[in-house]
């Protein structure tokens, strides 16, 4: 007979207790590289929503007047245990979201980082005052935190993006109900194990899984008054119009389609390295991902040429195994898209240096590294995100026609130049729109202290995630302004 195993679904955790969800709706959690379903996802009700938010707000009442040396010092254990349980939580993200140890590792890290900034809350809540704006008077600029925050997240980071918002709206004295992505679930019952043994108290952080119902919650909750959202540019759209509507602190941080320019003074082993990394690191599911890669004319059919080689030799496989550097998309139907963009760059006229459909494999959702090149701006190619291991490549007089060619996509999330000349990156730096830029450098991912900041249809708000904006974002201020009256003193005048 053959043996029956049985999947979990997974629970919501509302005021310090797991609880089942009372939806009986569910959607399996893949690992994108077997096709194992490893967990079933609930997708909750707005009722869940509700009394997560209820009891987040009840603990917020407490949370708000804990002193704030004492919210970090919870966060400062926490950061210990993500510490020692890196090698845990970096294979739960290659599980369930398919990219290799290595990235998982550096994911982890990167949350890490986030929590590190987040325990100088101490420092980074402190106001300003003046003791002296008029005669007698002072002023003084006090720092409260918002109240109740949402969290809405992606699937490409189960971790690290989490963590670009609770760690900060916690330390700052929020409470906050987390979304998860519904395809990458599993990472947050360990950060919630972690978060419990670092002695943070009930209520302060709630998980409530599912999709759009749960988010259409956090969008008109009365107690919810701050919404992060990480995600697709409709989806971060919607949320942004929405949450705004409903008198609510929003930041969406959304989309991308990143523009990489290569100039002949580059060192060209050193950029195709980088691409490399860029292009095909996690799948191509990177906010931050090479997509477009402008060569000056001079040294293209070399470029070209080396990065054919190097993309050829990418190992391909289980995140888990070693040496493997590209694993799966997260989906079939990411992986169907992705091969209907490959099919339509070739109607559209592209020409594929490198064909990923040779590659593609039916044990998970693989598909091979790709490269287009002579790529031109009206393709949709070259226009939308495409979210996978599918580069274009494309031919640019000079940095000017390589900047003007960038400028013209909706988005502007990263943006890098390969280049050895002090005035070309000083020209790209001022010229180019987006938001974070890379010299010499792949992936300009900004660190937990710098804002992580796209513009135009990459970002809707205007704090951004990360650094000093963060702290912006999940405080909001009281400025007082106070006349002394001059103490009289007996026997003085
Ligand atoms: P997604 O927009 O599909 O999902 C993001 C979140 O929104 C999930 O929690 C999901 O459940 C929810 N959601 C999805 N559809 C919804 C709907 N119709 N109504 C309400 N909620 C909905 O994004 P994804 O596929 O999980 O992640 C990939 C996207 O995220 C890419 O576009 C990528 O560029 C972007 N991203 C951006 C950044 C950044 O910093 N700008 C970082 C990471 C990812």
């Amino acid at each position: 007979m053959a043996e029956v195993t049985t999947v979990k679904t997974l629970k919501n955790y509302i005021n310090g207790e797991w609880v089942e969800s009372e939806s009986t709706d569910t959607l399996d959690v893949y690992n994108p590289a077997t096709k194992e379903v490893m967990a079933k996802a609930p997708l909750s009700t707005r009722s869940e929503l509700d009394e997560a938010a209820r009891t987040a707000q009840e603990a917020f009442e407490d949370w708000k007047e804990t002193a704030v040396p004492k919210r970090a010092r919870i966060l400062f254990k926490f950061q210990q245990l993500l510490i020692d349980n890196k090698q845990e939580l970096a294979e739960i993200i290659t599980k369930e979201n398919g990219k290799s140890l290595k990235e998982s590792l550096g994911e982890v890290q990167r949350g890490i980082e986030n929590v590190e900034f987040a325990a100088g809350a101490p420092t980074l809540m402190m106001g300003d005052s003046l003791p002296s704006i008029a005669t007698d008077i002072e002023g003084t600029n006090y720092r409260y935190p918002v109240g109740v925050v949402g969290g809405i997240t992606p699937f490409n980071f189960p971790m690290m993006v989490p963590c670009w918002m609770f760690p900060m709206a916690i330390a700052t004295g929020n409470t906050f109900v987390l979304k998860p992505s519904e395809k990458t679930p599993l990472l947050i019952e360990k950060i919630v194990t972690l978060l419990e043994e670092a002695g943070l108290p009930k209520g302060v952080f709630n998980v409530v899984n599912g999709a759009h119902d749960v988010v259409n919650g956090i969008l008109e909750n009365e107690h919810i008054k701050a919404i992060s959202f990480v995600g697709s540019k409709p989806v971060g759209e919607y949320v942004y119009k929405k949450g705004t509507d409903n008198l609510k602190r929003v930041q969406a941080l959304t989309g991308a389609k990143n523009h990489t320019i290569v100039l002949n003074d580059a060192n060209v082993d050193q950029a195709v390295k980088e691409v490399i990394g860029a292009a095909f690191g996690s799948a191509g599911e990177r906010c931050m991902a090479a997509a477009v890669i402008a060569v000056e004319e001079g040294i293209y059919d070399t470029f070209i040429q080396k990065l054919k080689t190097e993309a050829e030799n990418i190992q391909m496989g289980n995140g888990l195994d070693d040496g493997v550097f590209l694993g799966p998309v997260i989906r079939e139907e990411n992986k169907e898209r992705t091969l209907q963009y490959i099919n339509q760059g070739e109607e559209e006229g592209a020409k594929l240096a490198l064909d990923g459909r040779d590659r593609c494999s039916d044990d998970g959702y693989f598909v091979g590294p790709t490269i287009f090149e002579d790529v031109t701006t009206d393709m949709k190619i070259w226009q939308d995100e495409i979210f996978a291991p599918v580069l274009s490549v494309m031919k640019v007089k000079n940095l000017k026609d390589g900047i003007r060619t960038a400028n013209q996509s909706e988005f502007a999330n990263g943006a890098c130049l390969f280049s050895d000349s002090a005035s070309s990156i000083r020209y790209f730096r001022e010229n180019i729109d987006a938001g974070m830029l890379g010299i010499n450098l792949g992936v300009p991912a900004p660190m937990a202290i710098f804002p992580f900041s796209g513009w135009k249809s990459s970002f809707f708000g205007s704090l951004h995630a990360n650094g000093k904006d963060g702290v912006e974002f999940y405080t909001r201020k009281k400025v007082v302004t106070a006349r002394h009256l001059k103490p009289q003193f007996e026997g003085e005048e």
